[in-house]
């Protein structure tokens, strides 16, 4: 097993960047959940989408898989670890992880941390990346991971990183993109593979406004994955006339509405977006 990290080490430390896939050829894109915090069908609702049957209308809480392959291998990074996690990473089958981001530090984003020790079983320690504002909030939430005195059990191991600014990992360039949710604030990320005209994405989950800084870091993305909670206006997160306006502004080749409540029925709603943009859904995997 790894060294587990001491409790001086969630100071900000160097970045120590894996190695890089050389050469990378593709990244691939894939929704671990797309739901809102208590998930979709929601405990003990009857509505239609909660009783639907399309697969596309049961969303776990939101999470990403970003896998990027090249010559040199494979390398696989997840933003957000809900308490869906171990469902959906034994879905998708990782039996590896190089690299966690969060988002920030509320339950439907976090709350899966303490699955990652099978991860960590077999392959020692996983850098995470999240701003000092989170691990402000990761450190009071799971105490227990970064207290000498813990014993038994197996506790997560992380390589904690605080963002302060681009930084590099799984062969990405990683932009950290701030944005308003509420009172509190948000990291979403920018990502692409290293080099010129290579394919860039944004992750954008959990917001109601992205300042004028913010979007300047969202322009010209090949997808562009966004937050559009239910139809009607929401204090803390965008709805989908919102988020189709931002989309509008910063013209993404493609769009993906994402962190979805129960109002929302899939199929009905796909027949009513504009042309590139789409309503993610579960297991949807996008090659870039
Ligand atoms: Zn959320
Ligand atoms: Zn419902
Ligand atoms: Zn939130």
């Amino acid at each position: 097993m790894g060294k587990r990290p001491e409790s001086g080490s969630l100071l900000p430390t160097p970045h120590s960047p894996l190695p890089i896939p050389h050469s990378p050829l593709l990244m691939r894109i894939t929704f671990l959940g797309t739901g809102t915090s208590v998930g979709v069908p929601m405990i003990g609702c009857g509505c239609e989408v909660c009783r639907s049957d399309d697969p596309r209308d049961k969303r776990l809480r939101t999470g990403l898989m970003v896998e990027m392959t090249g010559d040199g291998g494979e390398r696989r990074m997840v933003i957000d670890v809900s308490a869906d996690f171990r469902q959906q990473a034994l879905r998708e089958k990782i039996d590896r992880l190089d690299a966690l981001l969060i988002t920030h530090c509320h339950a439907d984003h976090v709350f899966g941390l303490d699955d990652i020790r099978p991860i960590n079983f077999r392959h020692g320690p996983i850098p995470v990346f999240a701003s000092e504002g989170a691990w402000r909030g990761l450190r009071r939430i799971f105490s227990y991971i970064f207290e000498r005195e813990h014993i038994g059990g197996g506790l997560p191991q992380l390589v904690p990183h605080v963002i302060e600014g681009e930084f590099e990992t799984c062969g990405l360039r990683v932009t950290p993109v701030p944005v308003i949710h509420g009172k509190g604030e948000v990291t979403g990320f920018r990502f692409g593979p290293f080099g010129e005209a290579r394919a860039q994405a944004a992750f954008i989950t959990d917001c109601n406004l992205i300042s004028d800084e913010s979007l300047e870091k969202l322009r010209g993305l090949d997808l562009l994955i966004i937050d559009a909670l239910r139809y009607k206006p929401h204090p803390t997160h965008l709805h989908v006339e919102q988020s189709l306006a931002y989309i509008a502004e910063l013209k993404p080749r493609r769009a993906l509405l994402t962190h979805i409540g129960h109002d929302i029925k899939h199929n009905e709603a796909s027949r009513r977006l504009p042309e590139n943009v789409e309503l993610a859904y579960d297991g949807l995997s996008i090659e870039l």
